[in-house]
């Protein structure tokens, strides 16, 4: 079996529960033509095989992790309903759903109170977050890492908000000297640290910035959206492991569940710390169908219609995998951690590659050694795509040469930027296909 089938009978049976609640209706027809449906279905499926097999553990490229079947079931028999958790009167149930699921998360991050809900993925959560940073530090300064997603520097331009980049170390972590260069000025507003970069993976100095907001006083935004669940993890390496610990400090955090949740696109998350921010989401439209005194998501969201379906897929998984320590969820992300330190262990120590630092979290990089930077990224570009002929799908990535640099001894150094080879090994059965990617690996032509 290539695609996970054997949901779809389950499917049917939670069709039925779900109709059960309301054997009340009178019948009502419809003339769907459901021969004409399943032409056009067949149709569908042709057409969607042009893909990269995403939820194959060969497919070990760009940032995409298949949805759980609990989640894909959850989401498929909510659409039956098709509930908007913009309000309860749109999706009463879903609603709760959403409350519960997001409290949970922020209980992953240790929190006793929180203002969220989910989003359209992390572009939509940092946007929300940073637009209360804004009103709350009207005019001052944004302020990420060169490796933080480029979706910071152009949220800030929708928001009309300056924004700064900061230099990163070797490891890609925000650059705490430069950082303090820019607070030392005075107009800084927010930092956003990002808890796992898109790029490496790597985990910004969260402790450091907590001791710096004391001295300079800012808001501290978490840009978790990939990396945030693996506050779970208990493999890490201490330093990533007691970064995770101050997201009990910061003043909010974006995560996606749809990278590291187990859920279907998009299921983005935003929260914050402090539940008095809710004040600044304030509307008075006379179109709103806010009918209770309790609170409707729709008062504290930026967006208006959301899918209920996102919230009861979350729901449901977070109900068969709980987000907690030591648990099967955090045991999927262990193991995630531990296949890319193997396989970033086997590059390493094989002289045909170059490394850059080892992995925090999931994320590997390395390049096939050769004379210069220009030939090496000329190379890694030739392997990608030799790659994708044999069957395994790896991702490309441009980086500052300085990542690397403690692997090349006898490399002339004839450009800033290197484009190397890029893994995210984000599911759990990576760890047993290590061997075989790199066996597949070294076959490529050097
Ligand atoms: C993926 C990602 C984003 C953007 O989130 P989307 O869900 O793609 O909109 C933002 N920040 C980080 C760190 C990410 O990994």
């Amino acid at each position: 079996m290539k695609l996970e089938k054997r949901g779809i009978p389950l499917l049917e049976k939670a069709v039925q529960v779900l109709e059960e609640g309301f054997s009340e209706l009178p019948e009502a027809e419809n003339d769907f033509n459901f021969d004409e449906i399943a032409s056009v279905l067949t149709e569908t499926a042709e057409k969607l095989r042009d893909n990269y097999p995403y939820f194959h553990p060969l497919y070990a490229g760009q940032m995409l992790k298949p949805a759980h079947p609990i989640a894909h079931l959850a989401y498929m028999l909510a659409m039956w309903i098709n509930p908007n958790n913009h309000a309860l009167d749109g999706g009463r149930a879903s609603s709760h759903m959403e409350k519960e699921a997001v409290a949970e998360i922020t209980k992953m991050f240790g929190w006793e109170s929180h203002l969220g809900h989910l989003t359209g993925g992390g572009t939509m959560a940092n946007m929300e977050a940073l637009w209360v940073s804004g009103m709350l530090n009207p005019g001052k300064l944004i302020v990420a890492s060169e490796q933080a997603h480029y979706t910071h520097n152009r949220i800030t331009q929708v928001l009309k908000l300056p924004f700064r980049s900061v230099d990163t170390d070797d490891r890609a972590k925000m650059d705490l000297n430069r950082l303090e260069d820019i607070l030392k000025e005075g107009n800084v507003g927010t930092v956003v640290a990002t808890m796992g970069t898109t790029a490496t993976g790597s985990i910004d100095p969260l402790g450091e910035i907590l001791t710096l907001r004391e001295k300079y006083g800012f808001r501290v935004h978490a840009d978790a959206a990939y990396g945030g669940y693996f506050v779970l993890a208990e493999n890490l390496p201490e330093e990533t492991k007691a970064a995770y610990q101050y997201l009990s400090e910061v003043d909010s955090v974006a995560i996606d569940p749809h990278k590291h949740g187990l859920q279907p696109y998009v299921a983005g998350c935003i929260v914050f710390r402090d539940p008095a921010v809710g004040k600044l989401y304030k509307h008075d439209s006379p179109y709103t169908y806010f009918s209770s005194k309790e609170l409707h998501l729709g008062e504290i969201s930026l967006e208006c219609s959301r899918a209920g379906a996102s919230a009861v897929a979350l729901w449901a998984t977070q109900r068969l995998f709980p987000l907690v320590r030591g648990g099967r969820f955090a045991k999927m992300l262990e193991r995630c951690h531990a296949a890319a330190l193997e396989l970033y262990g086997k590059l390493a120590e094989d002289s045909r590659f170059i490394v850059a630092f080892p992995p925090e979290l999931d994320i590997v990089i390395w390049a096939p050694k050769a004379e210069s930077i220009s030939k090496i990224s000329a190379l890694s570009t030739r392997q990608f795509e030799e790659a994708e002929e044999r069957g395994l799908y790896l991702a490309l990535a441009t980086l500052p040469v300085k990542f690397f640099k403690n692997d090349l001894e006898g490399v002339e150094i004839d450009q800033e930027a290197v484009t190397c080879l890029r893994s995210c090994l984000m599911k759990p059965e990576h760890l047993d296909w290590v061997d075989r990617i790199y066996e597949m690996i070294v076959g490529l032509k050097m």
